[in-house]
């Protein structure tokens, strides 16, 4: 063999091991499905890419995206956008500021569209960052490579709401309802669908994070949500539901308050509840029903302990230094 073919050889070699590559990481790893017409959901990877979920609403002359999600989750959204319609993104919202919805943010300005969020997404951003995008950036390719130091905020904001978009089309109400997951949870509905992106003030499955939460008040937000008509719920995290999602939710933040609150009233000490492994918390003596099962998973120690934190600090455990 002369040296130019097996220079060529492996060249192909390359190329196509380039391609398997890009095809592995390029595959769509979510499902959209149609939810109303005009509107999909976006199943985002939590497991292997860590990635939010996305609703894609197209309005008469534009699109709008439920969440940022992260660099890698903006860009495959944006393709999956492109697939399902012809019009340009104009707003994503960030229904909160967590990695996961809001660190896309820099891919969608690039992409032309604005990014808005209720007031509050932008005040928690201030209150935890850049320190948590530096830490991400160390174990994230897709945040690190955006070369910033520290997440693009929203760059709309509104802070009466509901904000309103409304066109020939459809009408979409971007909703605060109070602190649940974070300060900022914004909420999405379209009334004429009776469709609801609710972030991860509720999710669908064990997906539910409390450092930053208001466990007490969770359900109050969500009984907000409920006076809604809603028939079709998109969770942040988890497939796509019914009002039994936010039921659920709900259900599991009163069952968890008050589970841990009666062992604090029996004066159980944190230890007594929850089992350390190093610094891991692995398992809790707290047991909530049946009926909340699917909202119950390897992180319900973590959720007894912030919910432990905030009764006997009384305080929210999102105002808890940590
Ligand atoms: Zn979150």
């Amino acid at each position: 063999m002369t040296q130019r073919r097996m220079w060529i050889l492996s060249l192909f070699a390359a190329l196509a091991a380039l391609a398997f590559f890009q095809a592995a990481t390029d595959a769509q790893p979510a499902t959209v499905k149609q939810i109303a017409p005009g509107v999909w959901f976006r199943e985002g990877e939590i497991d292997t890419l860590g990635h939010c979920n996305n609703a894609i609403i197209e309005m008469k002359d534009y699109l709008v995206i439920v969440d940022a999600n992260f660099p890698s989750g903006a860009r495959l959204t944006l393709q999956a956008a492109k697939k399902v319609s012809n019009k340009p993104v104009k707003y994503v919202f960030d229904t909160h500021h967590h990695g996961d919805h809001a660190y896309g943010n820099p891919v969608w300005t690039e992409a032309g569209a604005t990014t808005l969020a209720y007031k509050g997404v932008a005040e928690e951003l201030k209150r935890y960052e850049p320190k948590r995008w530096q830490a991400e950036a160390k174990v994230r390719k897709d945040v690190a490579d955006l070369k910033l130091a520290a997440p693009e905020p929203p760059k709309q904001t509104f802070d009466k709401s509901p904000f309103i978009l409304k066109d020939d089309t459809r009408e979409v109400r971007f909703y605060f309802f109070g602190w649940a997951h974070t300060r900022g949870d914004g909420f999405v509905y379209l009334p004429k669908e009776k469709v609801l992106c609710s972030g991860d003030a509720a999710v669908n499955g064990p997906f539910n994070y409390t450092a930053d939460a208001n466990v007490a008040n969770w359900p109050k937000v969500i009984a907000a949500a409920q006076k809604l008509e809603v028939a079709h719920v998109l969770p942040g995290h988890g497939g796509p539901g019914g009002k039994e999602v936010l039921d659920g939710q709900a259900r599991f933040m009163t069952e968890l308050h008050s589970a841990v609150q009666a062992a604090v009233r029996q004066g159980k000490k944190l230890d007594d509840i929850v089992k350390k492994q190093g610094d891991k918390l692995v398992s809790t003596s707290i047991q909530l029903s049946a009926g909340v099962k699917n909202w119950v998973g390897d992180g319900l120690p973590d959720q007894v302990r912030d919910t432990y934190d905030e009764i006997t600090q009384h305080k929210p455990h999102g105002d808890i230094p940590h």
